[in-house]
């Protein structure tokens, strides 16, 4: 089994770029704040930028979760192939 690793990149609302205006290096936005893209030049709320993410994030997890489920029951099927007593469907 592999482990899920996936980088979530902010994406700008309005031009979609992955760059943004940060004031120094290592800068964390916090919540309600406003971030500059730098390829448009509009500010975006950061809120919602955290909020798509998630949502990102979650239906990535979803589908992982949905790939790891069916690769069990494929070992599962394959280990008790030959038993009468345990049916998998
Ligand atoms: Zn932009």
């Amino acid at each position: 089994m592999e482990d899920l690793k996936e980088t979530i990149r902010l994406r700008c609302t309005f031009c979609r770029s992955h760059e943004f205006a940060l004031p120094y290096a290592g800068y964390s936005p916090s919540a309600g704040s406003l971030v500059v893209c730098a390829n448009c030049g509009n500010e975006n709320d950061v809120t919602s930028l955290f909020v798509v993410a998630k949502a990102i994030g979650i239906s990535i997890a979803h589908d992982h979760v949905d790939k790891l489920v069916a690769e069990m029951k494929n070992e599962l099927i394959k280990s008790f192939r030959n038993s009468k007593f345990i049916r998998i469907s």
